[in-house]
């Protein structure tokens, strides 16, 4: 996958523990959750899993479109 934007969200491992920036769950060392460089945010994988779907759904189609031409 082509990565246009440096600022793509990313599933990861967690670093160092932190909280969900949407509900404030506890985001333990080494547990998957979802980076977003752009506002500089993790979220747990319930919070992040919808924008993160929204996301490579949207980078899906533009590649589809690209496909076409
Ligand atoms: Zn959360």
């Amino acid at each position: 996958m082509k990565r246009r934007f440096n600022n793509d969200p990313s599933e990861l491992l967690v670093k160092w523990a932190c909280n969900c920036a949407t509900c404030g769950a506890k985001l333990q060392k080494g547990a998957r959750a979802y980076y977003w460089p752009s506002d500089k945010k993790m979220y747990c994988l319930t919070c992040g899993e919808p924008d993160f779907r929204r996301f490579l759904e949207e980078v899906a189609d533009e590649e589809m479109l690209t496909f076409r031409y």
